[in-house]
């Protein structure tokens, strides 16, 4: 069985801001997928989340070679897909930085930044701040990262309820970004990756806007992934588009190995 990506995704100003800080990649041939939500005074967000997102795609393509060497250490716990989206993700935080240094009027900028690298059947995961992966398989919508915000903190020590944490005051305080202190703590984790499954990357436009029940509401509607992002882009807005939303949808499709499609180089274009 050969396992192949196909995608979708969609990036939305929202209703309210003036400018769109987010920032989504899509390379099925890579089998990379990114989403980062930029954040700094003016139009600099933009600026931090394009620079992470050119960054970790220039990665992955320069680490595609398995002779290829990684720029940090290898975790051994970790494939070397998770191995190089985390380095990938590390040196994205380190040009966010750089920029940062070269023009000080860039002071303040920074992105969360969520990414996903396909290795065969692995889904490497990773992310820092408040976007977010989910998995929906069998029906069931799962939630795979857990937001670096404090009001996550708060609900995992117990000190406050998800419905609390959702209307918070504070609920935009991420306590992880690109761009923020000198060294960049990354989440990753792998998933093993079956036919049928759907992930979801979405910046904070989207969660705080729909629950997850409508975000699987909207994701059973329709097989068709672009047209499942422009829905839900849509109904964000339609609730108040407090924010920048975007998504990006990955369907995992399999092939027979041997068949007349069983070509691993000949992976589906993305449908953006
Ligand atoms: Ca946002």
């Amino acid at each position: 069985m050969t396992l192949r990506p196909r995608a979708s995704g969609l990036s939305d100003v929202g209703v309210i801001r003036s400018h769109n800080e987010d920032c989504f990649e899509i390379d099925p041939e890579l089998q990379i997928f990114v989403v980062a939500d930029g954040m700094g005074g003016h139009s600099h967000g933009e600026i931090a989340s394009r620079i992470a997102v050119e960054a970790i795609r220039d990665v992955v393509a320069k680490t595609a070679d398995d002779d290829a060497t990684l720029p940090f250490e290898l975790d051994p716990r970790l494939g070397r897909h998770s191995n190089r989206l985390k380095a990938a993700i590390r040196i994205a935080h380190d040009r966010v930085l750089k920029a940062i240094r070269q023009d000080a009027s860039l002071h303040g900028m920074g992105t969360t930044v969520v990414g996903m690298l396909l290795d065969r059947d692995s889904a490497a995961i990773a992310h820092v701040g408040d976007s977010r992966c989910y998995r929906l398989r069998g029906g069931k919508l799962e939630l795979l990262t857990q937001d670096h915000t404090w009001v996550n903190e708060q609900v995992v020590a117990g000190f406050l309820s998800e419905e609390q944490a959702r209307v918070h005051p504070l609920k935009n305080v991420v306590t992880r970004a690109l761009g923020g202190d000198s060294q960049v703590d990354v989440d990753v984790r792998e998933w093993q990756v079956a036919p049928g499954d759907v992930f979801l990357l979405c910046s904070d436009g989207l969660t705080t806007m729909l629950t997850d029940q409508d975000i699987l509401e909207r994701l059973r509607t329709t097989s068709q992934l672009e047209e499942v992002c422009g829905r839900l882009v849509r109904d964000a807005n339609t609730r108040g588009g407090y924010d920048n939303v975007s998504v990006v949808l990955i369907r995992v499709e399999g092939s027979s190995d041997g068949g007349p499609d069983d070509d691993e180089t000949a992976a589906l274009p993305a449908a953006r």
